[in-house]
């Protein structure tokens, strides 16, 4: 009798054991057509009128009896999406997954195919959003619908926050969301969009991973020049352009950081020589490009007149922990001109302490990613990028950047390009990593 209970005992968790694992090729086909639609959705930013991209999320969770709430931070049709799937402990704070449903603008005359389309060719994605970051953002609700179409409920709540406008800078997306609804979030972990997984962008020829734990500060500048107009056929020693030009190279002149970051030492401890790329270039120091051009008089700018005035942008990108207050002033001094001025287009920048890595979420992230990808290293990493993940580290949260796929470096660096695309084999695996982080999470 004992023993037969006992049996029917064991088949019983055995059936609970059996009922927890997916149907894995269903849940990836549906995934995959879930990425398709989500892209064919030009959440394009701006104006970042996310107002679709939250319905259809709303809709996919609402299949599982899952309740998403929608927020409009003003009337331009900008939407943040919530949602909260309950844990065991609900005393303790969540684990929040984070994603942007914007994505850059894309020209289609630029592109082979239609940028909207989510075309699939092979083992490719075609499209604006598929690396940033719409299949990311797949990724963590197949994770969390799994959870609940499974039953397993997790051992603190986890939040889903699909927002509005991280491609210029989040103010009513993540900030706003911080700012107006920080109890609905609180949460002790963010999991967000960072580093990728790569044979050849951190160092060639080994498989690495990168979890960010830090950001880069954004600082962004307008440089002004300001001379006299005149004849273009006379050339004049205080012409705008000329001015501007020579401000701009000595701006781009400024000194390397002579400042060691700590993460970058224990990268380069971990792997040997760096690969030489310009991800690889930009997380060893500060940075400047020179993004963007205004001069001439007149639509189009007439060839036969010198202009009084001439501005540029440029993009700055420090290392954590830089005075950004200092480097400004070295620019300044640089430049050292009376006809040019250097205005801070970027609020204050962030620079919060790096994310620690002491913690079960982190070893959670290893081992699942060392489970779906064998071999690979996995280290602490920071990125050239900006994101959301930095706003809540600014509120002392660990938060977690991956990209849980294994691209190369000319893969990583169609991010915001005319030919963003994604491995889809790599999209699986991706999907089985955010599953175990989650089904894991303790
Ligand atoms: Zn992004």
């Amino acid at each position: 009798m004992k023993l037969a209970f006992a049996l029917l005992a064991s088949f019983a968790l055995c059936a609970v054991a059996f009922a927890a694992e997916p149907d894995w090729p269903r849940v990836e086909q549906h995934a995959t057509e879930l990425l398709q639609h989500y892209v064919q959705i030009a959440s394009v930013n701006p104006p970042a009128n996310t107002a679709q991209a939250a319905e259809f999320l709303a809709h996919e969770f609402a299949a599982y009896g899952l309740e998403a709430k929608l927020f409009k931070p003003d009337a331009s049709g900008k939407t943040n999406l919530l949602l909260r799937l309950p844990g065991r402990d609900r005393t303790k704070r969540p684990l929040l997954l984070l994603n942007h449903m914007d994505v850059v603008p894309a020209d289609p005359s630029r592109w082979k195919q239609d940028p909207f389309s989510a075309l699939i060719e092979g083992n490719t994605m075609w499209g604006r959003g598929t690396l940033d970051m719409k299949s990311t953002a797949i990724m963590q609700l197949t994770a969390l619908t799994l959870l609940k179409q499974l039953g397993i409920v997790p051992p603190r709540d986890i939040l889903f926050l699909a927002d509005c406008d991280e491609e210029t800078g989040g103010a009513l997306g993540a900030g706003w969301m911080i700012a107006n609804h920080w109890s609905e979030l609180n949460p002790e972990y963010v999991l967000d969009e960072g580093a990728p997984g790569s044979r050849d962008l951190y160092t060639s020829g080994k498989l690495v991973f990168g979890i960010s734990v830090a950001d880069k500060q954004v600082l962004w500048l307008r440089v002004r020049a300001q001379g006299t107009s005149g004849h273009g056929s006379q050339p004049i020693p205080d012409n705008a352009n000329d001015i501007l030009l020579s401000a701009i190279e000595r701006a781009k002149a400024f000194p390397p950081s002579n400042k060691p970051d700590a993460l970058v030492a224990n990268m380069r401890a971990q792997l040997g020589e760096f690969a030489s790329n310009k991800f690889m270039n930009a997380i060893q120091q500060n940075t400047m490009s020179l993004t963007s051009l205004r001069s001439g008089v007149g639509n189009p700018p007439k060839s036969n007149v010198i202009p009084s005035i001439a501005e540029a942008t440029l993009d700055c990108r420090l290392l954590p922990g830089q005075n950004a207050e200092e480097f400004l002033s070295e620019i300044k001094a640089r430049i050292n001109d009376p006809r040019v001025t250097v205005e801070e287009l970027s609020s204050k920048p962030d620079d919060p302490q790096p994310s620690r890595t002491d913690t079960p979420l982190y070893r959670a992230l290893v081992s699942a990613i060392e489970r779906e990808q064998p071999g690979a290293t996995v280290l602490p990493v920071i990125v050239p990028y900006g994101t959301d993940g930095q706003k809540f580290r600014m509120k002392g949260v660990a938060a977690y950047g991956l990209i849980p796929m294994a691209v190369d470096a000319a893969t990583l660096a169609t991010m915001h390009s005319d030919s963003e695309h994604i491995p889809l084999d790599q999209f699986r695996k991706g999907l089985h990593i955010y599953f175990d982080i989650l089904r894991s999470e303790s």
